[in-house]
């Protein structure tokens, strides 16, 4: 390693998890609660990612279709039960899209995350960007971060990469590919305040969308996608939008994210302008917020001991390796004005096998949320939020069983590990 000579301090754990997003958060907490001496390690100088950084509406806990189905149990129960207790949490019942949403205030749930994290014994670290690791032979060993007093040096039994591109398992030489040609496109998001929310929300998607048609034709917005939605939070005045677009980007070449962030800002001040003046309900509204970062929705795609596929998807496969299940729809938002849906049959699911979370060639190391294995059409169904939670709990779960039985994560007894998410409240059947 060229820099060693460079490592300001060595730290050491049990379980690293690198990335504090909702996969991360959760498989954080999950493994500190059942012992395990745990240390997150994020970027950013809060936890959450996705969930506070860009969104306000956790998808993939219920089924959609004509009866919503609860399928995701267990931490992420505690998150909605703890922002229900500060009133922040309005639930979205939905038949259609990926159903029924949880909606939340991101600020409070930044608080909440945190304080379930440390209430676990979760040792946190911001402002430390994990850009190398440490391996010896076919295991991962540690990583390298880098931070304002230096580089920073974490020897860890398990490791979970939680960092939504796949950084560490990239970085272990776990093979993978990029989503290239097919990759989703990236979206900055943003809240609209001083809202008549009343008269806002009586807008129907369609009229929306027949409005955003008739400013596109006046030749004064550039909108590049011709859809997109507006929704109420549980905040006063508040409208939060999913509508800009930014295709065909590698969100892991930093050139291209900072073109990205910069027009999807440029495209959030457009589709604002378009709201307030087209739409009834936004004629006082001002640009609240703007989202911490563009989202991204796929970007390096990681090859585990099983790859979830399109089929597996679509046909609700079974697993008898499941650590959780799904049902939300293929929902595609390629590069250009719609986005492509795909239905599981009404109300089934699929299972989440734990083997998506084992990353080929690296022993030591599981990944999760974003970083599962799976195939482009499979990643775009699995990775609503509150799957990445139940993949972060089974992780976190699988991390400290492995430390008990002193074995690796990809020799845990699968019985044991569902047993274990069953009491910890997982749905798996
Ligand atoms: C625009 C958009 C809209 C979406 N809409 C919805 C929705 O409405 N509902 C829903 O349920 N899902 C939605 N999704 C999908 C969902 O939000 C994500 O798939 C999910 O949040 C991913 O969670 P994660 O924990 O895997 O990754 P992330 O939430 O991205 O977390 C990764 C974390 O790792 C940190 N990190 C990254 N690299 C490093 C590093 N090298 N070192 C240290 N830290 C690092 C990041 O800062 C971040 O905190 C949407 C996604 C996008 C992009």
């Amino acid at each position: 390693m060229p820099y060693q000579a460079n490592i300001s301090q060595v730290v050491a754990t049990d379980v690293l998890v690198v990335g504090g997003g909702s996969a991360g958060a959760t498989a954080a907490i999950a493994a500190a609660r059942q012992g395990a001496k745990t240390l997150l390690v994020e970027r950013y100088g809060f936890l959450g990612g996705i969930s506070t950084q860009v969104l306000d509406t956790f998808y993939g806990f219920y089924t959609p279709g004509t009866q919503a189905r609860k399928v995701i149990g267990g931490i992420p129960d505690d998150i909605v039960a703890a922002l229900a207790d500060q009133g922040k949490v309005i639930y979205r019942p939905n038949t259609y899209g990926a159903g029924q949403g949880i909606t939340y205030d991101p600020q409070t749930l930044k608080i909440i995350w945190e304080r379930l994290a440390q209430r676990a014994g979760v040792r946190l670290l911001y402002h430390s960007f994990v850009m190398d690791v440490l391996t010896a032979g076919e295991r991962i060993t540690g990583v390298i971060a880098a931070t304002k007093a230096g580089l920073l040096q974490i020897n860890a039994k398990t490791i979970i990469d939680a960092s939504g591109d796949a950084d560490v398992a990239a970085a272990a030489g776990v093979p993978f590919e990029f989503a290239g040609e097919q990759v989703q496109s990236l979206t900055t998001t943003f809240h609209l305040i001083n809202v008549d929310v009343e008269r806002a929300a009586k807008v129907s998607k369609n009229e929306l969308h027949e409005r955003m048609a008739e400013a596109i034709s006046s030749g004064r917005y550039d909108l590049p996608r011709r859809e997109g939605s507006v929704h109420i939070n549980p905040l006063p005045g508040v409208m939060v939008t999913n509508m800009t677009r930014v295709g065909n980007i590698d969100a892991t070449d930093p050139f291209q994210l900072t073109q990205a962030e910069i027009e999807g800002r440029r495209q959030a001040q457009e589709y604002a302008r378009f709201l307030v003046d087209w739409v009834p309900g936004y004629e006082h509204a001002d640009m609240g917020a703007l989202s911490h970062q563009i989202g991204v929705r796929e970007s390096r795609r990681i090859f585990g001991d099983y790859r979830l596929t399109k089929a597996d998807v679509l046909a609700g496969r079974k697993f008898e390796d499941a650590i959780a299940q799904c049902g939300a729809p293929i929902e595609d938002h390629h590069s250009g004005s719609d986005t492509k849906w795909q239905y599981l049959p009404d109300g089934a699911t699929y299972d989440i096998p734990f083997r998506a979370l084992l990353p080929q060639k690296v022993d030591g190391l599981l990944v999760v949320g974003r970083c599962l294995s799976a195939d482009h059409d499979a990643h775009a169904s699995v990775r609503s939020m509150g799957q990445c939670m139940a993949m972060g709990q089974a992780a976190g779960t699988a991390a400290a069983l492995s430390l008990e039985t002193q074995s690796l994560p990809r020799e845990v007894n699968i019985s044991d590990l569902q047993t274990r998410l069953r009491d910890l409240g997982a749905v798996l059947d």
